[in-house]
């Protein structure tokens, strides 16, 4: 029997459903930076105050708008705005045809296996702070 990603588009999946395609890789929590010239979006190591560094994942996930006011919510109705989304998080690789990885915790049963495949920002990020440039810290995370 199919999985529900392998059948269902993204605009037809339960909010349950939707909400488990999150890996937790916790790299969307990251600061960007966009070249104003070619537009092209570059990653950082610098996370969102509200990230837990050494988990990779949101401190008060549920009530993160509360202390992260611009903090984005995904919908599925407009991804076509979030192309700014790296390239192995769920919903692009949904929205692109491309499946769920190996690695994915849908797939594996896993958690951890984003970790253990190098795609969770756990350990390898910073906070934002005044001593913290995101421009001296672009970072290019394995696809
Ligand atoms: S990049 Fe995608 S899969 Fe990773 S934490 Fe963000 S929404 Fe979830």
């Amino acid at each position: 029997m199919s999985a529900f990603w392998q059948t269902k588009r993204l605009q037809e999946m339960s909010r349950e459903e939707w909400e488990s395609l999150c890996d937790r890789c916790g790299k969307c929590c990251l600061h960007k930076l966009e070249n104003e010239t070619d537009g092209l979006v570059y990653y950082t190591d610098v996370a969102c105050r509200l990230l837990d560094t050494e988990t990779g994942q949101c401190r008060d996930y549920a009530h993160r708008h509360r202390h992260v006011p611009d903090c984005l919510t995904l919908d599925p109705a407009a991804l076509e705005a979030f192309d700014w989304l790296p390239s192995t998080c769920a919903y692009r690789r949904l929205h692109e045809g491309r499946g769920l990885p190996d690695w994915h915790p849908l797939v594996s049963g896993d958690p951890d296996s984003v970790r253990r495949a190098g795609h969770s920002v756990a350990g390898r990020c910073v906070h934002e702070g005044p001593d913290v440039d995101p421009e001296t810290r672009i970072v290019i995370w394995p696809e």
